[in-house]
Protein backbone atom coordinates (compact mmCIF):
# COMPACT_ATOMS: atom_id res chain seq x y z
CA UNK A 1 0.00 0.00 0.00
CA UNK A 2 2.94 2.38 1.12
CA UNK A 3 4.48 2.79 -2.17
CA UNK A 4 1.48 3.54 -4.51
CA UNK A 5 0.04 6.80 -4.69
CA UNK A 6 -3.42 8.07 -2.32
CA UNK A 7 -5.14 7.56 -5.52
CA UNK A 8 -4.28 4.22 -6.40
CA UNK A 9 -4.64 2.84 -3.27
CA UNK A 10 -8.08 3.90 -2.41
CA UNK A 11 -8.52 2.45 -5.91
CA UNK A 12 -7.51 -0.98 -4.62
CA UNK A 13 -10.20 -0.77 -1.57
CA UNK A 14 -12.78 -3.18 -2.93
CA UNK A 15 -16.12 -4.11 -0.52
CA UNK A 16 -18.93 -5.94 -2.47
CA UNK A 17 -22.63 -5.24 -1.79
CA UNK A 18 -24.51 -8.15 0.20
CA UNK A 19 -25.98 -9.89 -3.80
CA UNK A 20 -22.46 -8.81 -5.23
CA UNK A 21 -23.74 -5.07 -6.04
CA UNK A 22 -20.41 -3.22 -6.47
CA UNK A 23 -20.74 -1.07 -3.82
CA UNK A 24 -21.67 -2.51 -0.36
CA UNK A 25 -24.53 -1.74 1.25
CA UNK A 26 -25.45 0.58 4.03
CA UNK A 27 -25.37 -1.21 7.47
CA UNK A 28 -28.01 0.97 9.56
CA UNK A 29 -28.10 -1.80 12.69
CA UNK A 30 -27.55 0.36 15.59
CA UNK A 31 -26.83 -3.05 17.54
CA UNK A 32 -25.79 -6.86 16.70
CA UNK A 33 -26.65 -10.05 17.36
CA UNK A 34 -24.37 -12.74 19.44
CA UNK A 35 -25.41 -16.22 18.32
CA UNK A 36 -23.59 -17.28 21.70
CA UNK A 37 -23.88 -15.03 24.83
CA UNK A 38 -20.16 -15.73 26.22
CA UNK A 39 -18.69 -13.79 22.99
CA UNK A 40 -21.01 -11.02 23.94
CA UNK A 41 -19.15 -11.04 27.32
CA UNK A 42 -15.84 -11.70 25.98
CA UNK A 43 -16.19 -8.84 23.60
CA UNK A 44 -17.02 -6.86 26.47
CA UNK A 45 -14.29 -7.52 28.60
CA UNK A 46 -12.04 -7.33 25.75
CA UNK A 47 -10.58 -10.96 25.20
CA UNK A 48 -12.71 -11.41 22.21
CA UNK A 49 -12.03 -8.77 19.27
CA UNK A 50 -13.53 -7.93 15.49
CA UNK A 51 -17.23 -8.05 16.82
CA UNK A 52 -19.58 -5.77 15.90
CA UNK A 53 -21.60 -5.26 18.85
CA UNK A 54 -22.91 -1.74 18.94
CA UNK A 55 -22.97 0.89 16.53
CA UNK A 56 -21.03 4.08 18.75
CA UNK A 57 -18.68 0.90 18.90
CA UNK A 58 -18.37 -0.05 15.34
CA UNK A 59 -20.51 -0.02 12.28
CA UNK A 60 -19.37 -2.18 9.32
CA UNK A 61 -20.16 0.95 6.61
CA UNK A 62 -18.26 3.27 8.67
CA UNK A 63 -15.04 0.12 8.72
CA UNK A 64 -15.60 0.29 5.26
CA UNK A 65 -14.92 4.49 4.69
CA UNK A 66 -12.39 3.70 7.49
CA UNK A 67 -10.31 1.50 5.44
CA UNK A 68 -10.62 3.87 2.19
CA UNK A 69 -9.56 6.80 3.75
CA UNK A 70 -6.89 4.94 5.81
CA UNK A 71 -5.98 3.74 2.06
CA UNK A 72 -5.53 7.35 1.24
CA UNK A 73 -3.52 8.74 3.88
CA UNK A 74 -0.84 5.30 4.19
CA UNK A 75 -2.06 4.48 7.51
CA UNK A 76 -3.06 1.21 9.12
CA UNK A 77 -6.08 1.84 10.24
CA UNK A 78 -8.66 5.00 10.44
CA UNK A 79 -12.15 5.82 12.08
CA UNK A 80 -15.00 7.89 10.89
CA UNK A 81 -16.38 10.07 13.51
CA UNK A 82 -19.06 12.77 13.65
CA UNK A 83 -16.83 16.13 12.87
CA UNK A 84 -13.39 17.75 12.48
CA UNK A 85 -13.29 19.04 16.05
CA UNK A 86 -14.38 15.09 17.11
CA UNK A 87 -11.52 13.77 15.16
CA UNK A 88 -9.35 16.24 17.08
CA UNK A 89 -10.69 16.52 20.34
CA UNK A 90 -10.91 12.52 20.44
CA UNK A 91 -7.71 12.02 18.85
CA UNK A 92 -5.82 14.53 21.33
CA UNK A 93 -7.49 13.37 24.74
CA UNK A 94 -6.78 9.68 23.71
CA UNK A 95 -2.80 10.15 23.05
CA UNK A 96 -2.98 11.80 26.37
CA UNK A 97 -4.83 8.78 27.69
CA UNK A 98 -3.17 6.40 26.33
CA UNK A 99 0.55 7.66 27.19
CA UNK A 100 0.00 9.20 30.83
CA UNK A 101 -1.51 7.46 33.43
CA UNK A 102 -3.97 10.82 34.27
CA UNK A 103 -5.06 11.57 30.93
CA UNK A 104 -3.21 15.60 31.87
CA UNK A 105 -0.13 16.77 30.61
CA UNK A 106 1.04 19.49 27.68
CA UNK A 107 0.32 20.16 23.97
CA UNK A 108 2.85 22.23 21.89
CA UNK A 109 0.55 23.59 18.97
CA UNK A 110 0.93 25.42 15.89
CA UNK A 111 0.03 29.35 16.43
CA UNK A 112 -1.80 29.56 13.16
CA UNK A 113 -4.69 26.97 13.49
CA UNK A 114 -8.12 26.48 12.73
CA UNK A 115 -9.83 29.71 15.22
CA UNK A 116 -12.50 26.52 16.83
CA UNK A 117 -9.19 24.51 17.51
CA UNK A 118 -7.76 27.12 19.01
CA UNK A 119 -10.65 27.76 20.76
CA UNK A 120 -10.33 24.15 21.77
CA UNK A 121 -7.22 23.83 23.13
CA UNK A 122 -7.00 27.26 24.96
CA UNK A 123 -10.29 27.49 26.55
CA UNK A 124 -11.57 23.51 27.12
CA UNK A 125 -8.09 21.84 27.40
CA UNK A 126 -6.69 23.53 30.11
CA UNK A 127 -10.14 22.55 32.42
CA UNK A 128 -9.47 18.78 31.50
CA UNK A 129 -5.94 18.86 32.93
CA UNK A 130 -4.16 19.80 29.47
CA UNK A 131 -2.11 22.78 28.93
CA UNK A 132 -1.16 24.33 25.08
CA UNK A 133 1.91 26.55 24.39
CA UNK A 134 1.14 27.98 21.07
CA UNK A 135 4.04 28.50 18.89
CA UNK A 136 5.00 29.66 15.08
CA UNK A 137 5.14 25.79 13.91
CA UNK A 138 7.88 27.06 11.33
CA UNK A 139 10.68 27.80 14.37
CA UNK A 140 11.99 24.52 15.45
CA UNK A 141 13.90 25.88 17.97
CA UNK A 142 10.99 27.75 19.83
CA UNK A 143 9.24 24.55 19.90
CA UNK A 144 12.36 22.52 21.37
CA UNK A 145 12.32 25.34 23.96
CA UNK A 146 8.42 25.33 24.72
CA UNK A 147 8.97 21.32 25.35
CA UNK A 148 8.21 20.52 29.11
CA UNK A 149 8.50 16.88 30.57
CA UNK A 150 4.88 16.91 30.49
CA UNK A 151 4.76 17.40 26.98
CA UNK A 152 3.09 14.86 25.04
CA UNK A 153 1.77 16.62 21.54
CA UNK A 154 3.29 18.30 18.75
CA UNK A 155 -0.07 19.55 16.75
CA UNK A 156 -0.08 21.29 13.24
CA UNK A 157 -2.60 21.73 10.25
CA UNK A 158 -0.14 20.90 7.08
CA UNK A 159 -1.27 24.18 5.30
CA UNK A 160 -1.89 26.82 8.35
CA UNK A 161 -5.83 27.95 8.02
CA UNK A 162 -5.63 30.51 6.98
CA UNK A 163 -1.78 31.78 6.39
CA UNK A 164 -1.35 28.48 4.26
CA UNK A 165 2.17 28.16 6.15
CA UNK A 166 3.39 25.20 5.46
CA UNK A 167 4.62 23.14 8.67
CA UNK A 168 7.85 20.78 8.05
CA UNK A 169 6.50 17.46 9.03
CA UNK A 170 9.35 15.81 8.68
CA UNK A 171 11.12 18.02 10.34
CA UNK A 172 8.83 18.03 13.26
CA UNK A 173 8.49 13.89 13.47
CA UNK A 174 12.60 14.13 13.90
CA UNK A 175 11.90 16.32 16.99
CA UNK A 176 8.70 14.04 18.15
CA UNK A 177 11.26 11.19 17.77
CA UNK A 178 14.26 12.53 19.65
CA UNK A 179 11.85 13.73 22.77
CA UNK A 180 9.33 10.67 22.26
CA UNK A 181 6.29 13.17 21.93
CA UNK A 182 3.60 12.33 19.30
CA UNK A 183 3.16 14.33 15.60
CA UNK A 184 -0.70 15.05 15.42
CA UNK A 185 -1.18 16.48 11.85
CA UNK A 186 -4.87 18.34 10.90
CA UNK A 187 -4.57 17.54 6.74
CA UNK A 188 -7.80 19.08 6.20
CA UNK A 189 -6.66 21.12 3.58
CA UNK A 190 -4.07 19.20 1.49
CA UNK A 191 -6.38 15.44 1.07
CA UNK A 192 -4.58 13.57 -1.26
CA UNK A 193 -1.63 15.83 -1.96
CA UNK A 194 -0.10 15.08 1.49
CA UNK A 195 0.14 12.17 2.94
CA UNK A 196 1.67 13.57 6.55
CA UNK A 197 1.85 9.70 8.23
CA UNK A 198 4.18 8.80 5.55
CA UNK A 199 6.67 11.87 6.14
CA UNK A 200 6.38 10.56 10.26
CA UNK A 201 2.99 12.09 11.78
CA UNK A 202 2.06 9.44 13.88
CA UNK A 203 -1.60 10.92 13.87
CA UNK A 204 -3.31 12.44 11.00
CA UNK A 205 -7.44 14.11 11.54
CA UNK A 206 -9.38 15.70 8.75
CA UNK A 207 -12.32 17.59 8.59
CA UNK A 208 -14.20 15.45 6.04
CA UNK A 209 -16.50 18.20 5.49
CA UNK A 210 -14.28 19.93 3.26
CA UNK A 211 -12.64 18.49 0.43
CA UNK A 212 -13.85 14.68 1.50
CA UNK A 213 -17.21 15.63 1.04
CA UNK A 214 -17.34 17.87 -1.64
CA UNK A 215 -20.51 19.17 -1.52
CA UNK A 216 -20.74 21.24 1.69
CA UNK A 217 -23.69 18.74 2.55
CA UNK A 218 -22.39 17.19 6.09
CA UNK A 219 -20.40 17.31 8.77
CA UNK A 220 -17.67 14.55 9.36
CA UNK A 221 -14.67 13.78 10.39
CA UNK A 222 -11.67 11.10 10.71
CA UNK A 223 -8.71 9.62 12.45
CA UNK A 224 -6.18 7.90 11.03
CA UNK A 225 -3.30 6.22 12.38
CA UNK A 226 -1.86 3.14 13.27
CA UNK A 227 -4.03 -0.12 14.31
CA UNK A 228 -3.90 -0.02 18.08
CA UNK A 229 -4.57 3.80 18.36
CA UNK A 230 -7.43 3.50 16.30
CA UNK A 231 -8.69 0.39 18.10
CA UNK A 232 -7.67 2.51 21.81
CA UNK A 233 -10.43 5.25 20.30
CA UNK A 234 -13.37 2.65 20.98
CA UNK A 235 -11.73 0.90 23.91
CA UNK A 236 -15.46 0.00 25.98
CA UNK A 237 -13.79 1.27 28.71
CA UNK A 238 -11.44 3.77 27.89
CA UNK A 239 -11.97 4.81 24.11
CA UNK A 240 -12.57 8.65 23.59
CA UNK A 241 -15.17 8.41 20.57
CA UNK A 242 -16.74 5.28 22.20
CA UNK A 243 -17.60 6.99 25.59
CA UNK A 244 -17.92 10.69 24.32
CA UNK A 245 -20.06 9.07 21.51
CA UNK A 246 -19.23 11.46 18.45
CA UNK A 247 -19.75 8.64 16.04
CA UNK A 248 -20.12 8.85 12.24
CA UNK A 249 -23.63 7.42 10.73
CA UNK A 250 -23.16 5.01 8.25
CA UNK A 251 -25.43 6.77 5.75
CA UNK A 252 -22.88 9.41 5.81
CA UNK A 253 -19.74 7.03 5.89
CA UNK A 254 -21.33 4.95 2.63
CA UNK A 255 -21.36 8.71 0.93
CA UNK A 256 -18.13 9.28 1.77
CA UNK A 257 -17.00 6.18 0.93
CA UNK A 258 -17.98 6.63 -2.74
CA UNK A 259 -16.92 10.59 -2.87
CA UNK A 260 -13.54 9.42 -1.94
CA UNK A 261 -13.05 7.68 -5.53
CA UNK A 262 -13.37 11.08 -7.56
CA UNK A 263 -11.63 13.31 -4.48
CA UNK A 264 -8.19 13.30 -6.07
CA UNK A 265 -9.81 14.57 -9.86
CA UNK A 266 -11.58 17.33 -7.56
CA UNK A 267 -8.54 18.37 -6.19
CA UNK A 268 -6.10 18.48 -9.26
CA UNK A 269 -9.71 21.02 -10.51
CA UNK A 270 -9.22 23.01 -7.40
CA UNK A 271 -5.87 23.36 -7.51
CA UNK A 272 -5.90 24.53 -11.24
CA UNK A 273 -8.69 26.80 -11.17
CA UNK A 274 -6.85 28.32 -7.56
CA UNK A 275 -3.08 28.43 -9.37
CA UNK A 276 -5.04 30.32 -12.31
CA UNK A 277 -6.33 32.76 -10.08
CA UNK A 278 -3.52 33.43 -8.07
CA UNK A 279 -1.26 33.73 -10.80
CA UNK A 280 -3.60 36.57 -12.34
CA UNK A 281 -3.73 38.42 -9.46
CA UNK A 282 -0.30 37.95 -8.53
CA UNK A 283 0.65 39.51 -12.01
CA UNK A 284 -1.62 42.49 -11.01
CA UNK A 285 0.51 42.77 -8.53
CA UNK A 286 -2.12 41.79 -5.73
CA UNK A 287 -1.35 40.43 -1.87
CA UNK A 288 -1.98 37.23 -2.96
CA UNK A 289 -0.85 34.32 -0.57
CA UNK A 290 -0.87 30.61 -2.16
CA UNK A 291 1.44 27.83 -1.98
CA UNK A 292 1.31 27.42 -5.34
CA UNK A 293 3.03 30.19 -6.15
CA UNK A 294 7.25 30.36 -6.60
CA UNK A 295 6.34 33.20 -4.58
CA UNK A 296 5.21 31.44 -1.83
CA UNK A 297 8.29 30.95 0.88
CA UNK A 298 7.80 27.13 1.36
CA UNK A 299 6.51 26.35 -2.21
CA UNK A 300 9.49 24.42 -2.73
CA UNK A 301 8.77 22.65 0.99
CA UNK A 302 5.61 22.02 -0.13
CA UNK A 303 6.75 20.89 -3.47
CA UNK A 304 8.93 18.32 -1.87
CA UNK A 305 6.23 17.00 0.47
CA UNK A 306 4.47 15.90 -2.39
CA UNK A 307 2.14 18.80 -4.34
CA UNK A 308 4.23 18.75 -7.37
CA UNK A 309 1.68 15.67 -8.66
CA UNK A 310 -2.15 16.70 -7.75
CA UNK A 311 -1.30 20.64 -7.06
CA UNK A 312 -1.25 22.78 -4.09
CA UNK A 313 -5.32 22.64 -3.00
CA UNK A 314 -8.07 25.12 -3.21
CA UNK A 315 -7.29 27.40 -0.48
CA UNK A 316 -5.97 31.25 -1.57
CA UNK A 317 -5.61 34.26 0.60
CA UNK A 318 -6.02 38.18 -0.58
CA UNK A 319 -4.65 40.22 1.50
CA UNK A 320 -7.16 43.48 1.24
CA UNK A 321 -5.96 47.28 3.02
CA UNK A 322 -8.86 46.87 5.70
CA UNK A 323 -11.70 44.65 6.83
CA UNK A 324 -14.04 47.12 5.39
CA UNK A 325 -12.45 46.62 1.76
CA UNK A 326 -12.50 43.24 1.94
CA UNK A 327 -15.83 42.76 3.13
CA UNK A 328 -17.16 45.52 0.42
CA UNK A 329 -14.97 43.21 -2.31
CA UNK A 330 -16.64 40.38 -1.27
CA UNK A 331 -20.09 41.66 -1.28
CA UNK A 332 -19.49 42.55 -4.91
CA UNK A 333 -17.92 38.99 -5.93
CA UNK A 334 -20.84 37.81 -4.35
CA UNK A 335 -23.56 39.79 -6.67
CA UNK A 336 -21.14 39.17 -9.91
CA UNK A 337 -21.85 35.09 -9.00
CA UNK A 338 -18.31 34.56 -8.55
CA UNK A 339 -18.64 33.11 -5.35
CA UNK A 340 -20.23 32.68 -2.00
CA UNK A 341 -20.04 34.45 1.16
CA UNK A 342 -19.28 31.69 3.13
CA UNK A 343 -17.54 29.99 5.92
CA UNK A 344 -16.14 26.42 5.19
CA UNK A 345 -14.00 25.23 2.30
CA UNK A 346 -13.78 22.44 -0.32
CA UNK A 347 -16.81 22.87 -2.06
CA UNK A 348 -17.43 23.06 -5.64
CA UNK A 349 -18.32 26.59 -5.73
CA UNK A 350 -16.16 29.10 -4.20
CA UNK A 351 -16.54 30.10 -0.75
CA UNK A 352 -15.57 33.27 1.18
CA UNK A 353 -14.69 34.72 4.36
CA UNK A 354 -12.73 37.70 6.15
CA UNK A 355 -10.99 34.85 8.86
CA UNK A 356 -10.00 37.82 11.40
CA UNK A 357 -14.11 38.17 12.03
CA UNK A 358 -15.27 34.42 11.23
CA UNK A 359 -13.50 31.10 11.11
CA UNK A 360 -10.37 33.02 13.03
CA UNK A 361 -12.20 35.30 15.91
CA UNK A 362 -11.60 32.51 18.44
CA UNK A 363 -8.04 33.66 18.33
CA UNK A 364 -7.17 37.10 20.35
CA UNK A 365 -6.54 40.07 18.16
CA UNK A 366 -3.03 40.43 19.88
CA UNK A 367 -2.50 36.96 18.57
CA UNK A 368 -3.87 37.47 15.60
CA UNK A 369 -1.65 40.05 15.24
CA UNK A 370 1.78 38.20 16.03
CA UNK A 371 1.06 35.55 13.81
CA UNK A 372 0.16 38.31 10.48
CA UNK A 373 -3.36 37.54 10.27
CA UNK A 374 -4.43 40.99 8.79
CA UNK A 375 -8.05 42.37 9.51
CA UNK A 376 -7.97 42.57 5.80
CA UNK A 377 -7.72 38.59 5.04
CA UNK A 378 -10.25 37.56 2.51
CA UNK A 379 -9.81 33.50 2.74
CA UNK A 380 -11.03 31.85 -0.67
CA UNK A 381 -11.62 28.40 -1.41
CA UNK A 382 -12.03 28.30 -4.98
CA UNK A 383 -14.27 26.32 -6.58
CA UNK A 384 -13.86 23.79 -9.56
CA UNK A 385 -16.70 24.98 -11.53
CA UNK A 386 -16.89 27.53 -14.24
CA UNK A 387 -14.65 28.76 -16.43
CA UNK A 388 -11.27 30.12 -15.49
CA UNK A 389 -10.84 32.93 -17.69
CA UNK A 390 -14.84 34.08 -17.02
CA UNK A 391 -13.94 33.74 -12.93
CA UNK A 392 -10.90 36.08 -13.85
CA UNK A 393 -12.56 38.17 -15.63
CA UNK A 394 -15.74 38.91 -12.65
CA UNK A 395 -13.21 39.10 -10.50
CA UNK A 396 -11.20 41.56 -11.97
CA UNK A 397 -14.28 43.96 -12.47
CA UNK A 398 -15.18 43.73 -9.30
CA UNK A 399 -11.53 44.54 -7.92
CA UNK A 400 -11.40 47.59 -9.91
N1 LIG B 1 -9.74 21.58 10.93
C1 LIG B 1 -9.70 22.58 10.03
C2 LIG B 1 -8.40 22.92 9.35
C3 LIG B 1 -10.85 23.30 9.73
O1 LIG B 1 -10.80 24.31 8.84
C4 LIG B 1 -12.07 22.95 10.40
C5 LIG B 1 -13.33 23.67 10.14
O2 LIG B 1 -13.39 24.67 9.49
C6 LIG B 1 -12.05 21.91 11.32
C7 LIG B 1 -10.87 21.23 11.55
C8 LIG B 1 -13.31 21.51 12.06
O3 LIG B 1 -14.07 20.66 11.27
P1 LIG B 1 -15.65 20.43 11.43
O4 LIG B 1 -16.31 21.70 11.11
O5 LIG B 1 -15.93 19.32 10.48
O6 LIG B 1 -15.87 20.03 12.86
Amino acid sequence: MKNFTPEQSIRDVQHFGEEGGVVPVIDVAATSTFLNPADMERTFSGELQGCYLYSRHSNPTVNFFGKKIAAMEGTEAALGVASGMAAISCAVEQIFRNETKSGRGHIIASQTVYGGTYALFHNIFPSRGIDVTFVDIRDLAAIEASITPETKIIYSETLSNPLLAVCDIKALSALCKKHNLKLVIDNTFAPMIVRPYELGADVVVHSCTKYISGASDMIAGAICGDQPFISSLIDVNHGSVMLNGPVMDPRIAHELYLRLDHLSIRMKAHSDMALFLAQKMEEKNLKVIYPGLKSHPQHELYQMMGANRIGHGGVLTLVCQDAEKARILATKLQDEKFGLYAVSLGFSRTLMSCSAKSTSSEIPEEERKKMGLEEGLLRFSIGYTGDPQVMWERFWKCYN
